[in-house]
């Protein structure tokens, strides 16, 4: 399956000069959703235990669930400052476009657990990081990180170690 056809550009998205890749297309579409969560879970080596996939908010959290659910771990979100109701590690971050900070449960990821790291876009990098940081600080082994897509020409694997796998490049 061509899952570009079901990506969008969108110019000047959220901000002048940026073009933005819009997903929605792909999760309207029952068949490319599916293939997508497929392809993604599948990237993930058949021998490998996954305890966690973390999910960044908020298109990580659609196909990460459906990951989850494949990879029979169970499914963590991570979210943007003051939106979860329990006690958080933090960390900030910068974006393509902007700064921002993201926080996680503070009991979401105990030690020693195997976490695989899902979002919809590999930018700059900047947000996965931040993640991997926080997955660290918890004492979880990064067994993945895992993408709908990589912008290749923003570098962001170069800010990250583990194991990056991305369904599509652009
Ligand atoms: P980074 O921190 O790697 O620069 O940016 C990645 C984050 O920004 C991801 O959470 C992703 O959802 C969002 N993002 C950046 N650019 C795009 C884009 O073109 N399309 C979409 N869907 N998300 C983007």
């Amino acid at each position: 399956m061509d899952v570009k056809e079901f990506v969008r550009d969108i110019p000047d998205f959220p901000k002048p000069g940026i073009l933005f890749k819009d997903i929605t297309p792909l999760l309207a579409n029952h068949k490319a959703l599916v293939y997508c969560a497929d392809q993604l879970a599948a990237f993930c080596p058949a021998d490998t235990t996954v305890d966690k996939v973390i999910g960044i908010e908020a298109r990580g959290f659609i196909i990460g669930t459906m990951i989850a659910e494949r990879l029979g771990a169970g499914f963590v979100p991570v979210r943007k400052k003051g939106k979860l109701p329990y006690k958080v590690k933090s960390k900030s971050y910068g974006l393509e476009y902007g700064e921002d900070t993201l926080e996680m449960h503070e009991d979401a990821i105990q030690p020693g657990e195997r976490v695989l790291i899902h979002d919809d876009v590999l930018a700059t990098g900047g947000t996965a990081a931040a993640v991997c940081q926080l997955v660290k600080e918890a004492g979880g082994i990064i067994v993945q990180c895992n993408f709908i897509m990589e912008l290749d020409f923003l570098k962001g694997r170069e800010k990250l170690e583990s194991d990056i796998v991305a369904l599509l490049q652009y």
